[in-house]
């Protein structure tokens, strides 16, 4: 059986680790030299369009998977007609347009934010394609700040501001017989856009709403694999803001944290497997590492600390890794969270 993903970074990577053990392979369709998912995957080195890169890539591969929905739609249904492509083209193109994502939420009964021109002040302009990590959005609480951010973003969407208590994401899985399995909702926090820590919690409030989301949204779509809704907690219940047809970065605690792995649980899925179990074994929490490397030594010098470097070369705002720790008490992982975080981002 081999796997093929378009896109070679650091989530086709942890793919590629969670597939190895099941005696799965996997080869990347990636045009960035020496991706993060090269020391453990077979690269086609090509451009997401590329008609000989996609024939090899189909040639090679049992089912096709992506690691990120900025892939040109035109080249997974080509590939669909070849070998079969989970997520769907279909709803991958869903989760490009922020306009049409946010149509498909509310089709499906979801609440989201207000958003079109009508939408009152104060709201937030983001580009419709593309935007991500707080990358191509603007706020505005006057007519004149909405116009100037209208004026200066690429296919502007309006939306109006949410007021949240918290953020948080439901990641679930479905297979192609409609088994689904979700992981506990975890909280994530943000610094500068960017998501700096996701924190899974047990019997949280909200559980059983966020599913009932994610189970809408994949019978819906018929996905099949592992899907993100990102949410904000509000007075009035959820609100979704955005999905991703994909593994997600606030989900990779499931690596050291579940008995399955969003990843492995995703291959599974992809390839016909049993799906397993998506529970929270104990306390953990997943800190990203952005824009230098930490001390490695530090690191590991504390408890319950799980090191995961995607071998990337350093930039500013850039994910270069990630740590989860794990505890077996909230006490134990809040001490051992505030010094991983001491150590990744020092005062
Ligand atoms: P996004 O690019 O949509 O993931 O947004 C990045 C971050 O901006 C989110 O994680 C929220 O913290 C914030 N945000 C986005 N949209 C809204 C909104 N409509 N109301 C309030 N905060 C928002």
């Amino acid at each position: 059986m081999r796997v093929g993903i378009v896109g070679g970074g650091q989530l086709a990577r942890m793919l590629a680790l969670a597939a190895r053990p099941l005696g799965i392979d996997v080869t990347v369709l990636e045009p960035t030299p020496s991706p993060p998912a090269a020391s453990v995957a077979t690269v086609i080195a090509a451009p997401f369009d590329d008609p000989a890169g996609l024939a090899q890539l189909a040639d090679t591969c049992d089912v096709i998977t992506v690691e990120l929905e900025a892939v040109p739609v035109a080249s997974l249904q080509w590939l669909n007609q070849h070998r079969p492509v989970h997520p769907s083209p279909q709803f991958v193109a869903v989760t490009q347009d922020r306009l049409i994502e946010k149509e498909a939420l509310r089709d499906a009964g979801i609440v989201t934010a207000p958003f079109g021109p009508d939408t009152p002040l104060p709201a937030v302009v983001k580009t419709r394609f593309g935007g991500y990590d707080g990358r191509g959005q603007q706020r505005a609480t006057t007519i004149d700040e909405l116009t100037a951010a209208i004026n200066a973003l690429p296919d502007p969407i309006v939306e109006g501001i949410v007021t949240f208590h918290r953020e948080l994401s439901i990641i679930a899985a479905a297979d192609a017989k409609g088994e689904l399995r979700y992981w506990p909702v975890a909280t994530n926090e943000h610094r500068h856009g960017i998501l700096h820590m996701s924190t899974p919690r047990l019997d949280d409030p909200r559980q059983h709403e966020a599913e009932a989301l994610a189970r809408r949204i994949i019978e819906t779509h018929h996905i099949v694999g592992v899907m993100c809704i990102e949410l904000f907690d509000t007075d009035g219940g959820l609100v979704a803001n955005e999905m991703a047809p994909r593994v997600h970065n606030s989900g990779h605690w499931t690596i050291d944290g579940s008995t399955t792995s969003q990843f492995e649980q995703h291959i599974r899925a992809i390839c016909a497997l049993p799906l397993g179990d998506s529970d929270l074994r104990q306390p953990c929490a997943t800190i990203n590492v952005i824009g230098a490397e930490p001390p490695l030594d530090e690191l590991l010098a504390i408890d319950g600390v799980h090191v995961h470097r995607y071998e990337k070369p350093a930039r500013p705002s850039r994910k270069l890794g990630h740590v989860t720790v794990t505890a077996p008490n909230d006490w134990l992982l809040n001490e051992r969270v505030q010094r991983v975080v001491t150590v990744i981002s020092p005062p």
